[in-house]
């Protein structure tokens, strides 16, 4: 039986010492100093296009009845339909919904794919529910927001705690209603129309990016010392391809816990896998010795790669952080106050915006594929994921060494400008 869910860090505590919100502003604030943007600008593009509130009834295996509240946020459509993942999560709520759409908006820009930003989210413990329970909570969810979806409207995808077949149940919800629509949502199963490579492309993505800094800094990925937080799609997966690489993958952490190699080698990560596969935890694989969640973030390595949730680096701890990069594979993990000190102990962060992109680019070809009625095979899809991450990762690269910004900084402000324009073509 797994233990408790590790306390140190959990979203709630993390929440209290910042604010996903308070991420996004300052970030795009920066951006929009250093582009000259005037307060009408501003305000347009931080003001979300659309939110939706729904409380989602859902009739328990026991026979009660619970009501979850659900979320949809859409951001900004100004470049396309817009995009972003739903999750289940106890700590889902508005503020933090609204930050991640907006951080969508930023992310479809600075990859350049013909997308806007949005999010959504229940809340909820998935983790003590039934397939039944999360089948009933999912189509409930979409019956009362399915007419703000579609193609050409909004498309959700996984994130923390959906997968494939959450998507599948959203398809079948949506057509139901709407006709046969397999681009009405991305990450599905192969069968109903996904794209071969989606499920492994965030935690590609991130690898790829680090392999872009590496070479831009003229150095190998292999051998480089990781140290991972959150082993599921994005971070398990990231780490298979570094391991592949020859990346050596030391610690790992969970909600339930983390683990460090007993020699300070790298972890066998297909067996990893294999042992959370059976065991729903990275907590007591063999060769490994446990830590603090805490602890493992403040771990001497080359690289720290935070793939759980936001606001997990934050004034606190970036003090005590001892890793030479950090790849933001979350979602909003570093606090402005973590960036800022960060960027004057010379640690390079590879911001969120690019480091995991990887999955909304292939839910991108996944649309494309959908609507097309193609679908293309492995190989095509990592050739043009690498295209596209590469291109974003050189243009704000180039611009961080032109202008003495930092990655995340020129990140931002080539997506917030490429935003503004678009909405300035259309007459705003
Ligand atoms: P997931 O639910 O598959 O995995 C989350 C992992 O984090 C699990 O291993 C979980 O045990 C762990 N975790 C949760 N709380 C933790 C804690 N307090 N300490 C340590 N570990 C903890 O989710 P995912 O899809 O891998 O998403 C991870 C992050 O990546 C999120 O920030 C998400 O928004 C972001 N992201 C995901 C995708 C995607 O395609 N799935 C795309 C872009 C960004």
């Amino acid at each position: 039986m797994l233990p408790a869910r590790e306390r140190t860090i959990s979203t709630l505590e993390a929440k209290a010492i910042a604010s996903p919100r308070s991420i996004v502003d300052r970030n795009f604030e920066h951006a929009a100093d250093r582009l000259g943007l005037t307060k009408e600008q501003r305000l347009l593009l931080t003001t979300p296009f659309r939110e939706v509130r729904v409380g989602v009834p859902v009739r328990m295996d026991d026979g009660s009845l619970r009501v979850f509240t659900g979320y949809r946020i859409q951001h900004n459509g100004a470049r396309g339909p817009m995009k972003g993942g739903i999750r289940y999560h106890p700590a889902v709520d508005e503020e933090e919904i609204r930050a991640l759409a907006q951080a969508m908006t930023w992310k479809t820009a600075l990859v350049n794919i013909p997308f806007g930003g949005a999010k959504g989210g229940v809340a909820c413990d998935p983790q003590m529910m039934s397939q039944g329970e999360l089948q009933r909570l999912t189509r409930k969810f979409v019956a009362r927001i399915h007419r703000f979806l579609g193609p050409h409207r909004d498309i959700p995808a996984p994130d923390v705690n959906t997968n494939a077949q959450v998507m599948a149940w959203i398809l079948d919800e949506y057509s139901s209603r709407h006709g046969y629509s397999p681009a009405c949502v991305t990450g599905k199963p192969l069968e109903l129309g996904g794209s071969v490579g989606r499920v492994q492309a965030t935690g590609r993505g991130v690898a790829l990016v680090l392999e872009s800094h590496m070479e831009n800094l003229g150095r190998p990925l292999k051998g480089l010392k990781i140290v991972l937080q959150g082993f599921g799609n994005v971070g398990s997966n990231a780490a298979l391809v570094l391991a592949e690489r020859g990346c050596e993958i030391f610690a790992v952490s969970d909600m339930y816990g983390g683990i460090v190699s007993e020699d300070g080698r790298g972890l066998p990560i297909k067996k990893l896998v294999e042992h959370v596969e059976k065991t729903g935890s990275v907590i007591n694989f063999p060769g490994s010795v446990l830590i603090q969640n805490q602890d493992l973030l403040l771990l001497e390595c080359d690289v720290l790669i935070p793939a759980a949730l936001e606001c997990v680096l934050h004034e606190e701890n970036a003090p005590e952080v001892k890793a030479k990069i950090i790849a933001e594979a979350a979602n909003l993990p570093t606090t402005p106050e973590a960036d800022e000190i960060f960027q004057n102990k010379g640690i390079t962060v590879l911001p969120d915006i690019l480091t995991n992109a990887g999955g909304v680019i292939v839910s991108y070809f996944e649309c494309t594929q959908n609507l097309q009625e193609v679908s293309w095979d492995e190989s095509r899809v990592n050739r043009e994921l690498t295209e596209y991450l590469g291109r974003a990762y050189n243009e704000a690269a180039r611009l961080s060494a032109r202008e003495g910004v930092s990655l995340k900084q020129a990140a931002y402000e080539i997506a917030v400008e490429r935003v503004a324009r678009a909405e300035e073509l259309r007459g705003m």
